[in-house]
């Protein structure tokens, strides 16, 4: 049927035009260098998993698994999904390449994400995650690690004012104990309770201290706190974890309300906030998630890790550093007639030959007009060939930005010339 409509992105999917990309790009080559000097490796598992992979780690009652997954039966009439985050395809490669097996590994990603949410600032259905996954080590240690990879891509990126907030959510017995004396706290006052609380009473209450309503938040203010549950030897861990941490002048506040929209999460968890970007300020999230490996298969591996939102974290960059990565062609080739043509399209490919970033007049035009496209493409410099210039092997080099007067060089001194101009321009 045919229709003047353009057809239109799906909503919460973005595009990222160039001027945005410059950004990614700067972030991810931060994020790929920290990982290096941790000793961390990139993995790549696909964008589409088995439906039963998040069923199985993420768990049954989380928001992401009730209501946010991108499902649907391929023409096998196999269940597959989107996946809306990556741990537990690490985990799953990990275990079916016998990565895990008598070996520990350092591990990063980075890719999109897909969850059926209310898109909004910060909030998409395509998002971006980069995250790393350490598996093999039970200690607060590697923690310690983990925060210390964030800590260092924030300052590498030059982002300042994220607040680290950590917790610790116990042994499963330390949990089950305290599950109890949750759950009879809130059953007293089930009617200020949001429905999807409600619902939650009764099969994981600790679900509902992740709930984002006030009304139970409120509530939860007055509620037993987990830390009061722990077994001795978890608190020492996480005190140590805590010692850690100032060692290397990485500031936090412990925050016993803190748990994870995920069910695999066990003992220590953290988020990295910003009051900066409104409502959406959660940055970077994680914690030790010690049961999944062998819950999708495995041995019995611990594990820990975080997930950073490439969205939210960019949207930082750019509000924190200004709009100044933008990079434009550093020459511009004008080129005014047919022999001029031939001699710019030679010089152009030896220029790039020698590292220097060209572009091209393309579509002919006027002197007037080429050089209007020159300003228009952010070039710092143009080199001019014309009839005139052409047939006496010399070339024009006209600064765009700043001091500097049009100059008039042989071929050979072009490359020099430019080099000396542009290196005057950083
Ligand atoms: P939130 O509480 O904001 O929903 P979450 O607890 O669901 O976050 P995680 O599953 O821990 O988030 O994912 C880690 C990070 O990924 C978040 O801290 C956030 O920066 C980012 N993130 C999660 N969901 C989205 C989304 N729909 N759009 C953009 N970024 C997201
Ligand atoms: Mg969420």
């Amino acid at each position: 049927m045919a229709s003047d409509k353009n057809v239109q992105s799906v909503r919460g999917m973005n595009d990222l035009l160039p001027g945005q990309v410059e950004y990614w790009q700067r972030v991810e080559a931060a994020l790929r260098e920290v990982s290096q000097r941790y000793g961390y490796r990139e993995i790549r598992t696909p964008v589409v998993e088995r439906t039963e992979l998040f069923h199985r780690s993420i768990g049954e009652q989380t928001d992401i698994v009730e209501k946010e997954m991108y499902t649907f039966t391929d023409n096998n009439g196999d269940s597959l999904t989107l996946r809306p985050e990556a741990t537990a395809s690490c985990v799953r490669a990990g275990n079916e390449h016998g990565l895990l097996y008598n070996q520990t590994q350092r591990l990063w990603y980075v890719g999109p994400m897909f969850r059926h949410e209310r898109p909004q600032k910060g909030r998409y259905r395509q998002f971006h995650q980069f995250g790393i996954e350490a598996l093999g080590w039970a200690g607060p240690d590697i923690e310690a690690e983990i925060i210390a990879v964030g800590e260092r891509l924030w300052r590498s990126l030059g982002i300042e004012g994220l607040n680290l907030e950590i917790n610790t959510l116990g042994s499963a017995t330390a949990r089950a104990r305290y599950r109890d004396a949750l759950r009879a706290y809130l059953s007293d006052h089930v009617d200020a309770l949001d429905a999807d609380s409600q619902r939650r009473l009764e099969r994981n209450p600790l679900r509902i201290l992740d709930s984002k309503d006030p009304g139970t938040q409120a509530l939860l203010n007055d509620a037993p706190s987990l830390s009061e549950f722990l077994e001795d030897a978890e608190h020492a861990g996480f005190e140590r974890l805590q010692q850690l941490l100032a060692a290397v002048n990485i500031g936090f506040s412990v925050n016993t309300h803190l748990v994870r929209g995920l069910d695999y999460y066990t003992g220590f968890v953290f988020e990295w906030t910003t009051d900066q970007l409104g409502a959406q300020g959660a940055i970077c999230a994680g914690g030790r998630y010690d049961g999944l490996v062998e819950q999708l298969g495995g041995h019995s591996v611990p594990a820990a890790g975080f997930a950073c939102g490439l969205e939210r974290l960019i949207e930082l960059v750019t509000l924190q550093q200004g709009k100044t990565l933008i990079q434009s062609p550093r020459v511009f080739l004008a080129a005014l007639g047919e022999t001029a043509e031939l001699e710019a399209a030679q010089r152009a490919e030896r220029l790039r030959d020698a590292g220097v970033d060209v572009q091209m007049n393309c579509g002919q035009g006027n002197l007037k007009r080429q050089l209007r496209r020159a300003d228009n493409c952010g070039a710092d410099l143009a080199v001019i060939i014309d009839e005139e210039t052409a047939n006496t092997s010399a070339v024009k080099v006209k600064p765009l930005r700043g001091q500097g007067e049009q100059t008039s060089v042989s071929g050979e001194q072009l490359f020099e010339a430019v080099q000396t101009y542009l290196k005057k321009s950083d």
